[in-house]
């Protein structure tokens, strides 16, 4: 466990600003304009294997794995496109993490999980109300633990699933890597497939939280802004490696 208290964490009073534009004034009309936008421009063509026809005992697993793997991958892309990074750097500029970080984002990190969450369900004929009670009761439910400021003995589910002892080396810069790792949205399998999995086997190291060389703005309507305006400037740090050797 990082040592700062619940209250006096960086950022803390910051993510209910998040959380408020986000997940009461933004989602909706983002999350509903964006899927309407797809569903008219896809239609019901798209539908290649109708997975609701079966029980649940396989459409749930099925979908739990497609949309762990959409969303790992979406992650990865945020870090290793340089004008995404640009927008996915404002969640990584957080140098105190708990429990609401996770909501600390660009909006604009929509525009990459709507579509890539949108086109596989569509595919499989899975409908947005299924999928919304699955990422709220599911994912969301992982992605706020794995940015709690909690240690706990996760003994071998931490190779499996998500924890704070995997997510936070996600968020430190003192990886022994060039890249970053641990990329995982619940299941560490793509990570561990793909060789960016990480854990150091000494748990006295500890992750140093945030990015090296940072010029992120410290208030809410500054990171708002900032990626449009660095769009542009090739001197911006592009993915974690720049911004180490910067
Ligand atoms: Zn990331
Ligand atoms: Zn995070």
């Amino acid at each position: 466990m990082k040592k700062y208290s619940v209250l006096s964490r960086k950022g803390f009073f910051q993510d209910f600003l998040y959380i408020f534009f986000y997940d009461f004034l933004l989602v909706f009309p983002v999350v509903i304009g964006l899927d309407g936008m797809m569903s008219s421009a896809f239609g019901e063509d798209l539908i290649v294997f109708n997975v609701m026809e079966y029980s649940n005992w396989i459409i749930f697993p099925f979908i739990f794995v497609l949309v762990d793997f959409v969303n790992w991958f979406g992650h990865v892309l945020l870090h290793k496109v340089p004008l995404l990074w640009k927008f996915h750097k404002i969640h990584h500029a957080q140098e105190e993490l708990g429990f609401g970080s996770t909501r600390h984002f660009h909006f604009m990190e929509y525009l990459v999980f709507r579509p890539l969450s949108y086109i596989p369900f569509h595919f499989f004929g899975v409908t947005p109300i299924e999928y919304m009670v699955f990422q709220i009761w599911v994912s969301f439910t992982f992605t706020f633990m794995s940015h709690a400021n909690i240690k706990l003995k996760w003994g071998v589910l931490k190779y499996i699933f998500i924890t704070p002892d995997t997510h936070y080396w996600h968020h430190a810069k003192n990886v022994p890597t060039t890249d970053s790792v641990n990329y995982a949205s619940i299941l560490t399998v793509w990570d561990q497939l793909f060789g960016f999995f990480y854990l150091p086997k000494n748990d006295k190291l500890e992750p140093e939280l945030g990015l090296y060389n940072d010029d992120t703005p410290k208030g809410f309507v500054g990171q708002v802004f900032h990626p449009f305006k660095t769009l542009f400037k090739k001197e911006d740090g592009t993915n974690f490696k720049a911004d180490k050797n910067a």
